[in-house]
């Protein structure tokens, strides 16, 4: 079974993201970049499927600019057999990353995808169900559990009330919860590998996909800041202010 996992170049989840003075959005200048942790997740959860012998080639894939290639290198160095990157300028919103997607699925006909379940940057979480619905694939969505057996593919589901568990038929796609498993750091020899593991280059132009935003940013502004607290004397003079705050009975 061939898997296709795409990664997302995002801002790294240790920096605290600074808004632009003119409130368009975030500042990205001199920041750290880094693959989209739950991407990281997918990604070892198909070098995992690969080790048990379920799957047998990886393609890694990600749409944004050239640096993204760096994303894919790290992709290719914990363990993925190729890459392709689509070069595209600006932001790319889950609606063309997943036309884009289908595309490459028409292509590479993979068993299964395996998406984060949401990017750390835009917080969409819409990209893998929008894939199911454009190729018509059965989706198990925040899976913190994921086994194959022939063309079945149980997802445990991390829902509301605790754990669901679907059977897709693939060809599906999959997206990843936090609790799936633990990313592997990449070896040096591995990161050294990877360097010459092939990397594809292609555009949005060569899927017919126009990735022009449809979404308009109005507006971004920073959290308000916290308030200072207030000591308290006893936990009686807590239990008073808790009750004139409506929190406690
Ligand atoms: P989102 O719907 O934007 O929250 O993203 C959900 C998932 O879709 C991510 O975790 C990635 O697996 C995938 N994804 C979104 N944008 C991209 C992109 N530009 N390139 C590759 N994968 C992406």
């Amino acid at each position: 079974m061939k898997l296709l996992v795409p990664v997302k170049r995002v801002i790294d989840y240790n920096v605290k993201p600074r808004v632009k003075m003119d409130g368009t959005g975030v500042d990205l200048a001199n920041v750290k970049m880094s693959m989209n942790p739950f991407d990281e997740i997918a990604v070892e959860e198909a070098i995992r499927l690969k080790e048990k012998g379920v799957a047998t080639e990886i393609v890694a894939v990600s749409i944004g600019e050239a640096k993204a290639q760096e994303t894919l290198r790290t992709a290719l160095a914990m363990g993925a057999d190729r890459a392709i990157l689509v070069v595209a300028e600006g932001e790319v919103e889950p609606l063309a990353v997943a036309k884009i997607l289908k595309a490459i699925v028409d292509e590479e006909q993979p068993g299964l995808v395996i998406l984060g379940k949401q990017a750390i940057d835009d917080d969409s979480n819409q990209t893998g169900q929008m894939l199911a619905a454009l190729t018509g694939r059965p989706q198990g969505t925040f899976a913190s559990a994921v086994t194959v057996e022939g063309d079945s593919v149980k997802v445990t589901r991390e829902v509301d009330g605790g754990l669901e568990t679907v059977s897709l038929k693939a060809p599906a796609i999959v997206t990843t919860d936090l609790r799936l498993n633990e990313p592997r750091y990449a070896s040096l020899p591995n990161i050294m590998k990877a360097k010459s593991k092939p990397l594809a280059q292609k555009t949005p132009a060569d899927y017919g996909v126009d990735t022009s935003p449809r979404l308009k940013t109005l507006n971004v502004s920073e959290p308000p800041k916290r308030t200072a607290g207030v000591k308290v004397a006893d936990v009686d003079e807590l239990v008073a202010k808790l009750k004139a705050l409506g929190v406690a009975a």
